[in-house]
C-alpha cells in the first residue's frame, strides 16, 4: 500500500476499482447526516485546530436546546433521517446530561410508528460512563478521530494530557458500547509519511471501524502547528482521495464519508471523493449566523443541501432520502440486526 500512496501512476485504475467495489457492495446512494454544530467551546487544545480552547479571538457560541431541536426538525422534514451533533470536548457533567436530554428529545420529534432520526455524535473523549449514558439516551453512532495511528505523530500535536493510549480507551469503550464506531485521519500533517498512512489503513482494518471520515490537514493561522506548514513531500488532496480508495477497496461495506476538508481544499472535491469510495455527505445545517465560528480549520466550504444533490445526481449517484444508511460492516460484526 506505500507504493500505491507514494507512486503518480496508476491513480486512474485505483479510483475505478474503489467505485467498482463501492457500487457492488453499495450500490450508488449517497446518505445523509445533517450537520449540526451546536457548540464551537472546547475543553481540549489541539496543536492544529481552529477552536482549541487557547484561541482567545474566537468569539464562542452554543446553541440553545429549542435551536437544536429546530434544526432537527428542518433535517427530518427534509428527509435526512439522521443528523450528526458535533461540537468540542465536552468536559463536564451539566453538559453531558444536557446532550442526554437533547437525544431523547430529538428521538421524540418523530411520529410513533415512524423510524426515528439517527443520531450521530462527535463531542470528543468521554468516560465510560458517559458514552453509555448516550448511548442509553438514543446515540448510535459516534465519530472519534484517532487522527493519525503513529503514536509520535499523535503526541506531537496534542499537548498533555492528551495521549494516544487514551484515544484507543475511547475508541474500545465506543465499540463495547456497541456504537457505530467512527474514526478518521488526517493527511498531509508535518513530518507524516506514506508509511504512517499505510498503517492508518491497516489499522482501520485491524480494529473493525463502521465508519470512516478522512480528509486532507488544512492549517489554520490561530493554531500552532500552522508555523510548521504543510507537508512539502505529499499533495494532501490526491493522497487523501488514494486513501478513500485504498479505505474502500479492503472495507467494502463501511461506511465512508466525503468530508467538507476535500471539499474546501478543491471545488469538484465532493465528486471525487464520492467517485473514490465515500457513500456519506455531512450537508451542515449550523445556522449561518454562528456557521463561520466553528473553525476548525481555514476557508472551511459549505454547500447547500439542493445543489450537493444535483452535483452528486450529475455524477449518476442519487441522495439517499428518508433512510438511515447504517454502515452494513456494524451488523456483520456485532451480529446486531439491521432495522
Ligand atoms: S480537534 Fe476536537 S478536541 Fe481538539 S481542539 Fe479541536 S474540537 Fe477540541
Amino acid at each position: 500500500m506505500v507504493n500505491v500512496l507514494k507512486e503518480a501512476t496508476n491513480f486512474t485504475q485505483l479510483l475505478n476499482t474503489a467505485e467498482q467495489v463501492r457500487l457492488e457492495n453499495l450500490g450508488n446512494i449517497v446518505y445523509l447526516r445533517g450537520l449540526i454544530e451546536f457548540s464551537n467551546y472546547c475543553s481540549q487544545d489541539c496543536y492544529y485546530c481552529g477552536i482549541r480552547k487557547s484561541n482567545h479571538r474566537l468569539k464562542r457560541y452554543h446553541l440553545t436546546k429549542e435551536e437544536i431541536i429546530n434544526l432537527a426538525h428542518i433535517a427530518y422534514k427534509n428527509g435526512y433521517q439522521s443528523i450528526a451533533l458535533q461540537a468540542g470536548e465536552i468536559s463536564s457533567e451539566k453538559e453531558v446530561n444536557f446532550l442526554a436530554d437533547l437525544i431523547k428529545e430529538i428521538k421524540d420529534i418523530t411520529p410513533p410508528d415512524s423510524l426515528s432520526l439517527g443520531i450521530t455524535l462527535s463531542t470528543g473523549e468521554l468516560s465510560y460512563q458517559q458514552y453509555k449514558k448516550l448511548r442509553d439516551a438514543g446515540a448510535h453512532r459516534y465519530l472519534l478521530r484517532i487522527e493519525t495511528s503513529n503514536e509520535d505523530l499523535f503526541t506531537s500535536i496534542h499537548p498533555p494530557p492528551q495521549s494516544f493510549k487514551k484515544r484507543l480507551e475511547c475508541l474500545y469503550a465506543l465499540k463495547d458500547l456497541d456504537y457505530q464506531v467512527g474514526t478518521g485521519v488526517m493527511v498531509g500533517l508535518p513530518q507524516q509519511t506514506y508509511e504512517d498512512l499505510a498503517n492508518d489503513l491497516l489499522f482501520f482494518q485491524e480494529f473493525g471501524i463502521d465508519m470512516i471520515g478522512l480528509g486532507p490537514y488544512i492549517p489554520h493561522a490561530a493554531t500552532p502547528l500552522a508555523i510548521k506548514g504543510v507537508n512539502e513531500n505529499m499533495d494532501s488532496y490526491t493522497s487523501t482521495l488514494k486513501m478513500l480508495a485504498l479505505t474502500r477497496i479492503i472495507m467494502p461495506d463501511i461506511n465512508i464519508v466525503a468530508s467538507t476538508a476535500l471539499q474546501t481544499i478543491n471545488p469538484l472535491g465532493l465528486e471525487a471523493g464520492i467517485k473514490a469510495g465515500a457513500n456519506i455527505v455531512m450537508p451542515v445545517l449550523t445556522p449561518e449566523a454562528v456557521r463561520g465560528k466553528y473553525s476548525l480549520y481555514n476557508n472551511k466550504s459549505y454547500t447547500p443541501l439542493i445543489e450537493l444533490a444535483n452535483r452528486i445526481a450529475n455524477i449518476n449517484y442519487e441522495v439517499g432520502l428518508w433512510t438511515l444508511g447504517d454502515s452494513p460492516y456494524y451488523f456483520f460484526r456485532t451480529g446486531l440486526q439491521n432495522t
